[in-house]
């Protein structure tokens, strides 16, 4: 059976029915040009398959930002910005964001500011773009180290999901995915998660196309945002934090998203455990999980102190208080939780320790 979610917007397709969709968004919108933003991977990976698939007659530009987390800033945007005016980009020209989070979450937001706002389509090409970052219409970019200040919400036209794109994604960019379908797992099915754990011996299609149902669902079920869809940032309240302080000190291996998501869990679910009785057993079987799948990083306690500084940037605050989301099991949540500091330091000793 196809795999697609129809919406008003940001409809997912995948694999052969994305190529296809394409073809008829191309015939629909009949842009004056077609712009496809890349970044120095992406260009040589991913934009040759690309071009396999598109057939259609318009004028083709390839805009192409260095890759990296780094790069995802107002300065990219900048440049961004200054290309399309120069390529003479109006206001019924298309983006095409071919790339990982960082493309789809960047040239998204290009997209929605330039000249008020034009057309634009994801394709994301890591896993972790596939399975979270290009759906759901978050579109934005990193206020130097903090991430996701700047930012508008606005889905694409579509999303066009093919998992051909992962044959050259690197291995570590494959497995920094895998914490976003955990997490997919942890907040809403306990039957996915056990999946994901036994990731090698599943389809990754079906997989992928598994966590994009989920994270559509949440959407879907809470589009404002008032209680079930904080659930995606499990996890994260920590996890960015981490990823921010490995980004802004020299002395920290810089994070890959997915890794700093998966420390994040991993403390998340102690705290859980102290504070909401999450099942021991089950903290026992994740944490293990996602030592073995990530490996673990070492954190002295001025690296841990730094780090909750770092959570008061967290967007879910409210009133200066930092708000976290735990769960209670798997599948069942508790929003804006209160977190004493020394309880983030004893789930920093759980994960050191184990
Ligand atoms: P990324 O975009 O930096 O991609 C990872 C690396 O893989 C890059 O070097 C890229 O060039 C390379 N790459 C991508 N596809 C490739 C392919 N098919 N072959 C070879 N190389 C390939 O990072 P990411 O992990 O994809 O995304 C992380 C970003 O996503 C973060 O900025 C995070 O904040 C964001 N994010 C956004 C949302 C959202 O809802 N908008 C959700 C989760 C994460």
């Amino acid at each position: 059976m196809e795999k697609k979610i129809i919406k008003d917007r940001g409809s997912v397709f995948c694999n052969s029915g994305s190529w296809k969709r394409l073809e008829v968004i191309l015939e629909e919108l009949q842009p004056s040009k077609v712009f496809v933003l890349t970044d120095e991977n992406t260009k040589v990976h991913c934009f040759p398959y690309f071009l396999k698939h598109f057939s259609h007659d318009t004028k083709l530009e390839i805009l192409t930002i260095d890759a990296g987390e780094t790069n995802k800033t107002i300065a990219s945007c900048n440049y961004l910005w200054n290309q399309l005016s120069n390529l003479g980009a109006d206001r019924k020209s298309l983006l095409i964001n071919l790339g990982g989070g960082v493309v789809t979450d960047l040239g998204g937001f290009v997209a929605c500011t330039y000249q008020r706002g034009i057309e634009f389509i994801n394709i994301p090409t890591s896993l972790l773009a596939m399975v979270d970052a290009s759906v759901g219409g978050k579109n934005g970019v990193d206020l130097g180290v903090l991430k996701n200040q700047v930012g508008v919400i606005k889905n694409p036209k579509a999303v066009l999901v093919d998992t051909e794109f992962l044959k050259t994604l690197p291995q570590e960019q494959f497995i920094s995915g895998r914490a976003e379908m955990i997490k997919h797992g942890l907040i809403y099915s306990e039957e996915y998660l056990q999946r994901v754990m036994r990731f090698d011996t599943e389809n990754t299609t079906d997989l992928v196309w598994e966590s994009i149902v989920i994270k559509n669902d949440v959407i879907s079920l809470d589009p404002f945002e008032q209680g079930l869809r904080k659930t995606l940032n499990y996890g994260h309240t920590l996890g960015h934090a981490i990823e921010s302080y490995c980004l802004r000190t020299n002395e920290k291996k810089t994070l890959l998203h997915g890794e700093a998501i998966a420390i994040g869990m991993i403390l998340a679910t102690y705290i859980s455990n102290r504070l909401v009785q999450f099942p021991k057993e089950k903290l026992h079987e994740i944490t293990a999980h996602i030592l073995d799948t990530f490996g673990k990083v070492e954190f002295d306690k001025n690296d841990i102190d730094e780090v909750i500084k770092l959570l008061i940037f967290d967007k879910k605050n409210r009133n200066g208080k930092i708000q976290f989301v735990l769960l209670e099991n798997i599948g069942s949540y508790k929003l804006n939780c209160t977190v004493p500091d020394a309880l983030i330091h004893e789930a920093f000793k759980f994960y050191s320790n184990y």
